[in-house]
């Protein structure tokens, strides 16, 4: 999959969409899911046009990826779900259920989450 420029994350990295932020920093930005699943429900995003994990690892530096990593850990500890445990999940094309062709981490926590997926 090619990156998509228009794509809603996109849309908001270029200030063109509103977001609530949670935290940034020159290569991440975390904000809320407009949509929430989970009393916490943040959404940790690389700044640099990555599609999905697959692209981001092949072609992200060290640095960013560096950074994506620890901005998960970081806003966690801002929701104060620490101790309390959370998940981390990346959807990832088709069979992933992607939905937002931009690199994305849900990070959800603030109460128990469920099994990992629902059995079919
Ligand atoms: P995914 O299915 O993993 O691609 O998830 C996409 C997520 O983006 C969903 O949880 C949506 O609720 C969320 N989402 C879509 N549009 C926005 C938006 N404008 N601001 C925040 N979250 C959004």
């Amino acid at each position: 999959m090619s990156y998509d420029p228009s794509n809603i994350f996109a849309r908001i990295l270029l200030g063109e969409l509103p977001c609530k932020k949670i935290a940034e920093d020159e290569h991440t930005l975390a904000f809320e899911d407009i949509n929430p699943q989970a009393p916490v429900h943040i959404l940790v995003i690389p700044k640099g046009s990555y599609v999905d994990w697959s692209d981001f690892t092949r072609n992200a530096s060290d640095v960013e990826q560096s950074a994506f990593t620890k901005m998960i850990g970081h806003v966690a500890n801002i929701a104060g779900i620490t101790d309390s445990g959370y998940r981390v999940i990346s959807n990832s094309g088709n069979d992933g259920h992607q939905e937002v062709p931009h690199l994305h981490m849900h990070v959800l926590g603030g109460a128990a989450i469920g099994p990992m997926v629902s059995k079919r």
